[in-house]
């Protein structure tokens, strides 16, 4: 697995837990979407109604699963959670539906991978708060309502573009979660290593802070692993120094790039003149599903104006040239 990913590895659960904010002031960044929430979590509570159905979207390890387990405190509900994938017919659905209580959270990840037959089980689920379930077979056959307690439902998604258009319509809500700036993953930083027990110098945070893709799952992983430089090769403490060389052995670079990235560039730029490149093409070169490069490694590196995408495909752009210090076409 890179290093950089942005998605949850085996291994990470447990740590995440441990670092995982449990309410809102605890919670770093996105400052516009938490301003949103707060009010509507309190109107919510002073009507003790339900809080509308939120659709939480944005690139993996932004802290979309954070904010639902949030909210739920915040309300002081129970959340369940549950995937996309993982409910595979409507009586799936329909368990967890049946076992919520009045005013809880139901956590969909992943939710643009609901199948159609469940996601209609969804929808007079969310509005009306019902339940239609058939009974009996062939001419017999006759649909039964079902109360639901009033509920929320929170979906998360890395593509808020494949959800269909009736399921997104049913969210009162709608967020988009952004990168993170860098003093705010420092202090993601900062406040990790004070839970881990770790002491960090303020250069050391913001070091791996610039590193993390704007991204603070990948924050959390270099922290730990710059942790273990720490205690085997210095004193247990991590100092600039000790954090960027540590970060230079993991190979990733002060842009947050690791060999792959750079790979892949390099071949844009030596193989196809910086593109237009066809996604596949690229995802060919360096041996990475398309779709993996579409949702965890391409958002960054747009963001950062590296890449640009076109109907056409993607271009490395002159930034691109200069980062790997290829001289620019064009360039004197
Ligand atoms: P997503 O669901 O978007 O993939 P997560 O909610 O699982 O992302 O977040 C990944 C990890 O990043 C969490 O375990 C948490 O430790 C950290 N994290 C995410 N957002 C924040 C934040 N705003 N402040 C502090 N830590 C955060």
């Amino acid at each position: 697995d890179r290093i950089i990913s942005a998605n949850l590895m085996m291994d990470e659960q447990a740590v995440e837990l441990s670092l995982r904010p449990r309410y809102l002031a605890e919670y770093i960044g996105q400052t516009s979407v938490k301003e949103n929430l707060k009010v509507f979590i309190e109107a919510a509570k002073m009507r003790k109604e339900a809080l509308d159905h939120v659709l939480l979207y944005g690139p993996p390890g932004l802290g979309k699963t954070t904010l639902s387990n949030i909210i739920a405190n915040e309300l002081g509900v129970n959340l369940r959670t549950t995937s996309g994938p993982a409910i595979e017919r409507p009586g799936d659905l329909a368990a967890l539906l049946t076992n919520l209580q009045e005013g809880d959270v139901l956590f969909i990840d992943e939710i643009h991978r609901l199948n159609r037959s469940v996601e209609e089980v969804l929808y007079p689920a969310m509005e009306d708060f019902a339940l239609d379930i058939m009974i009996g077979k062939g001419p017999s056959a006759r649909s039964v309502r079902l109360d639901l307690p009033p509920f929320t439902l929170i979906g998360a998604t890395t593509r808020a573009g494949l959800l269909s258009a009736p399921l997104r319509d049913r969210f009162g809500v709608v967020s988009r979660l952004e990168f993170y700036k860098t003093d705010e993953l420092a202090f993601i930083v900062s406040r990790a290593s004070e839970i881990l027990g770790v002491s960090i110098v303020g250069e050391a945070s913001t070091e791996i802070a610039l590193r993390s893709r704007g991204t603070p799952r990948i924050a959390n992983r270099l922290l730990k692993r710059v942790r273990d430089f720490a205690q085997v090769r210095g004193d247990g403490i991590i100092t600039h120094e000790l954090a960027r060389s540590a970060l230079e052995l993991l190979r990733v670079d002060p842009m947050g790039l690791d060999a792959i990235d750079h790979k892949m560039l390099r071949a844009m730029i030596e193989g196809f003149r910086g593109g237009p490149v066809g996604l596949d093409t690229i995802a060919a070169t360096i041996g990475e599903e398309s779709q993996t490069i579409e949702d965890v490694y391409e958002p960054y590196l747009m963001q950062v104006g590296l890449l640009q995408r076109t109907p056409r495909g993607r271009i490395a752009t002159p930034q691109a040239y200069r980062h790997l210090g290829i001289p620019v076409p064009g360039d004197s």
